[in-house]
C-alpha cells in the first residue's frame, strides 16, 4: 500500500492538483479544506479522494484531524503544507486582523501540522514535508507585508526543521511558486495581471501541475539527500 499523504488546502487550485498527482502515483491521499464545502464535495466526487474539513490555523482542530486521518488511513508520512490565503493592503491600510489571519493560516499552520506529526515520523525513521512558500516571500511584494512575511517565514522554518529531521530521514523542503493560474491569482485585477505576465521570462502564468511535479520530486523515497532546499518554480521571474 502507498504511503499516506496529507495535502492542506488540497481540494482546490494548486493543492487539488497535488492531491490528484499524488494519488495517480500510488500515494493514499487525505485532502484538507476549510470553508468551501461545495468545491470539496465536487473534488471528492471527481477524484475519489477523501476530504477533511478543518482550519489549519487552529492547533486543536489540527490535532483532532491528524488523529482522525491516522485512524482512517494509518500514520501520515508525507505532509504538504499548501493551504494559504491573501489579505492584501498596503501597511497603512492593513488591519491587525488581516495580519493575524495571514500569518496564522499560512505560517502557524506549518508549525501546527509538523509539530503534530514529527514524533511519529521520527519513530518511523521516515518523513517528507513540503511547504509551499512563494516568490513573494523571496522578493517581497507591494501590498503584501503580511503574506510576504508569512511566506518568508516558511522558508526559514523549512531550513531549521530540515536540520532537525536530517538524521531521522525526515526531509523538509519548500517550493516557491511564481504566479500560478488559480482562483487566488484570478482575483488579481486583469490590468495588474497583464503587467505581471510581462515580467515572466517564459511568457505565461504557471500551471498547478508545474508545482505538483516539484512536490513529486521532493517526496520520493530516494530523495533523501534533498533537504532544506527551496525550489523556485516561477518561469524565471525571480532567480537567486
Ligand atoms: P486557492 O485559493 O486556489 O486554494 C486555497 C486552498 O487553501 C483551498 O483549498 C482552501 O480551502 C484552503 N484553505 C485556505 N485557508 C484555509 C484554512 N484556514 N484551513 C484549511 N484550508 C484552508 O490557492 P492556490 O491554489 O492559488 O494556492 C495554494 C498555495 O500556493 C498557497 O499557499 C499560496 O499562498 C501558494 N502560492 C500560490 C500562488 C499562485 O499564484 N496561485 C503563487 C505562490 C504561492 P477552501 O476551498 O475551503 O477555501
Amino acid at each position: 500500500m502507498g504511503r499516506v499523504a496529507l495535502v492542506t488546502g488540497g481540494t482546490r487550485g494548486i493543492g487539488r492538483c497535488i492531491s490528484e498527482t499524488l494519488k495517480a502515483n500510488g500515494y493514499r491521499v487525505a485532502a484538507n479544506y476549510c470553508g468551501n464545502v461545495e468545491a470539496a464535495q465536487k473534488f471528492t466526487e471527481e477524484t475519489g479522494i477523501t476530504s477533511y474539513r478543518w482550519d489549519v490555523s487552529n492547533y486543536a482542530e489540527c490535532e483532532a484531524a491528524v488523529a482522525k486521518i491516522t485512524q482512517d488511513m494509518g500514520p501520515i508520512e508525507i505532509l504538504v503544507n499548501n493551504a494559504g490565503i491573501t489579505r492584501d493592503a498596503t501597511l497603512h491600510r492593513m488591519t491587525y486582523q488581516m495580519w493575524e489571519d495571514v500569518i496564522h493560516t499560512n505560517l502557524t499552520s506549518c508549525f501546527n501540522l509538523a509539530r503534530l506529526m514529527i514524533e511519529s515520523m521520527r519513530e518511523r525513521g521516515f518523513g517528507r514535508i513540503v511547504n509551499i512558500g512563494s516568490i513573494n516571500g523571496q522578493a517581497g511584494q507591494y501590498g503584501q507585508v503580511n503574506y510576504a512575511a508569512a511566506k518568508s517565514g516558511i522558508h526559514g522554518f523549512t531550513k531549521a526543521l530540515a536540520q532537525e529531521g536530517a538524521a531521522k530521514n525526515i526531509t523538509v523542503n519548500a517550493i516557491a511558486p511564481g504566479y500560478v493560474d488559480t482562483d487566488m491569482v484570478r482575483s488579481v485585477p486583469p490590468a495588474v495581471l497583464e503587467k505581471i505576465i510581462a515580467k515572466i521570462p517564459v511568457g505565461r502564468l504557471g500551471r498547478a501541475d508545474d508545482i505538483a511535479r516539484g512536490v513529486m520530486f521532493l517526496i520520493a523515497d530516494n530523495a533523501d539527500f534533498v533537504t532544506g532546499s527551496t525550489i523556485s518554480i516561477n518561469g524565471g521571474q525571480h532567480m537567486y
